[in-house]
């Protein structure tokens, strides 16, 4: 289908791809040629852009960095085994970013604008979509506010970029995960469900808490009672316990719509394991590790795919996970990968040609 977006577009005179080691590309350091950039103004979003990857010029006053109407989506693109590139469901970013947008006050962004663009952009910058087990080119679309005025209120006039990162390996190693019970990430009515800048700034400090403790992250539980577990740094979290895959329900508008939450949950029922989505607590997962049939634990994200834990940790109880038996999560982590990577069919029409 032929894009009516109508993009102006200067090109780099040299691409920066052949000094970069692309064998060493950890996750959020390197960004391509080219990015995509584009003013609302005047009520109406003005002509995008490509351009060169470079700094923006901004005014200190400009209103997202003081009152943080900034929002982001994260995606993948990937290379099939002809070198074809796909993007991974951008339409469900998509949808995701403009709830985002509407929670926050911002513009609904246009559909063509947001896909277009974006297979416009990773269409030039293809070459550098790496082609290699649990490698990608990492998406980042994201909006911020850019009015410079110093007062509380939405702001009249925005920017939509979208950047490009070619990443390795998100987690390398099965994560260890402390059980949050003290600070709070989201709460029934807050912003939790989209993904809004300060949700990130306000999750650092319990994180570098349970990093000096020698955690990867932390497992967030609810805000009331910490009770009910939520969600994983930027993962939703799943639990195999007994004969079913439970992972918590979306209702409370607590936790991240994750995309990959959705494909796994899909991939799960395809492999015929029941799964359920609803409210679970620490006490049924301590109570069912020792009992034995807690038998794994995972999370989901499109940075890290599918990431086992091998230790959870809940105040003074340490359950420890044999990662090397398990079945589910790395069934699901390699067939994802193949549908990814063009190896196995995309049953589910996940995959969008660039
Ligand atoms: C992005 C994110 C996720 C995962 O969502 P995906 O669409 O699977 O990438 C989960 N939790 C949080 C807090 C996130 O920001």
């Amino acid at each position: 289908m032929a894009s009516a977006l109508d993009i102006s577009i200067s090109s780099v005179e040299r691409s920066r791809l052949p000094d970069m080691d692309m064998n060493n590309i950890p996750f959020g350091h390197y960004f391509t040629d080219h990015m995509l950039e584009v003013d609302y103004q005047d009520g109406k979003w003005q002509k995008p852009l490509i351009r060169p990857y470079q700094p923006l010029l901004m005014d200190p006053s400009t209103a997202a960095l003081h009152y943080g109407q900034a929002i982001f989506e994260g995606i993948k693109a990937y290379k099939d085994g002809e070198g074809n590139p796909f993007i991974f469901r951008p339409h469900d970013n998509y949808r995701r970013f403009n709830i985002s947008a509407e929670r926050m006050c911002m513009p609904q962004v246009p559909e063509d604008l947001f896909i277009e663009g974006m297979r416009k952009l990773v269409g030039m910058d293809s070459a550098w979509i790496p082609q290699k087990d649990d490698f990608s080119l990492y998406i980042r679309p994201f909006m911020f506010s850019t009015d410079t005025y110093i007062g509380v209120k939405p702001s009249d006039t925005y920017k939509f970029m979208i950047l490009l990162s070619p990443t390795g390996p998100y987690y390398a190693a099965p994560m260890r995960i402390y059980v949050e019970e003290f600070y709070v990430r989201a709460v029934p009515g807050g912003v939790g469900y989209v993904k809004t800048a300060g949700n990130y700034g306000a999750a650092m400090h319990a994180t570098a808490e349970a990093k000096n403790q020698g955690y990867d992250q932390v497992l967030w539980t609810d805000a009331t009672h910490h009770k009910y577990v939520q969600e994983i740094g930027t993962m939703n979290v799943f639990f195999i316990i007994g004969n079913r895959a439970i992972t918590p329900d979306l209702n409370s508008g607590t936790i991240l719509t994750g995309v990959t939450r959705d494909s796994v949950i899909t991939m799960l029922d395809d492999e015929g394991i029941m799964v359920e989505e609803r409210p679970i607590s620490i006490e049924e997962i301590a109570h069912a590790y020792k009992a034995g049939t807690l038998k794994e634990v995972f999370g989901t994200g499109t940075a890290a795919t599918v990431a086992p834990i091998k230790e959870l940790r809940y105040k003074e109880l340490i359950m420890e996970f044999k990662v090397e038996d398990w079945h589910y999560c790395p069934t699901i982590k390699s067939k994802l990968m193949a549908i990814r990577d063009g190896s196995a069919p995309d049953i589910h029409d996940w995959m969008f040609k660039v």
